[in-house]
């Protein structure tokens, strides 16, 4: 009824409302981490409903790491304030887009980001991967949690940031004003609110 694989269960996940760390890594293995996500079994009554699978990949000329994000997410929010890790463009002949930071040497962009949720962090090591990811989680939060306190405003040299007084009353970047410096990274009360994302 609800379209889910004969996995879900023959693994017997149905079982479980919340379920325990081992199933949440079963599921993993398995590639059902988008499942996870829709019948809420990682995350009911919580926010910050995202997640890595861990360990890395590899792609042409260097290392990768996959993810999903609540596909729930404000997504023009979310590209706004990915524009803090770097410029971010269109992926040609999709509807995700890419963000490559200032310097970036990789033939493939640092995130890409689709909008069935899909996201993919790429790096030269496992460190770059690391940075970049911290960044981007960064971000997710911000966009699920912010609460338009405007600590962050008061950050950016470039005027760049605005809370959103007319709709959602959360903070948003002006994209031309943006030079991706990171500086409006920093202490964030989103940050301490939204759980951080698990890892399967
Ligand atoms: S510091 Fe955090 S909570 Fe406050 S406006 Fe900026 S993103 Fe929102
Ligand atoms: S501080 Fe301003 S210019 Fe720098 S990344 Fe943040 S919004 Fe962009």
């Amino acid at each position: 009824m609800r379209d889910l694989p004969e996995e879900w269960i023959e693994k017997g996940f149905h079982r479980f409302k919340k379920l325990p760390p081992h199933m949440v890594r079963l599921a993993g293995e398995m590639g059902m981490e988008r499942e996870l996500l829709d019948t809420g079994r990682i995350s009911k009554g919580r926010k910050g409903s995202f997640m890595f699978v861990d360990g890395y990949g590899s792609c042409a000329d260097g290392l990768s790491q996959e993810g999903v994000l609540n596909p729930g997410m404000e997504r023009k929010r979310f590209i706004s304030l990915l524009n803090i890790i770097g410029p971010v463009t269109n992926i040609e002949g999709t509807e995700g887009v890419e963000v490559r930071p200032e310097g970036w040497s990789m033939k493939r962009a640092a995130v890409e980001s689709y909008s069935d949720g899909t996201i993919v962090i790429r790096g030269s090591s496992e460190d770059e991967i690391k940075n970049v990811r911290r960044k981007l989680e960064s971000v997710i939060k911000r966009t699920e949690g912010c609460i338009g306190c405007g600590i962050c405003v008061g950050r950016c040299s470039s005027d760049a940031l605005h809370i959103d007084e007319d709709e959602s009353g959360k903070v948003m970047i002006s994209e031309e004003k943006c030079i991706h410096c990171g500086m409006c990274l920093g202490p964030c009360p989103a940050e301490s609110f939204v759980r951080d994302p698990y890892t399967v």
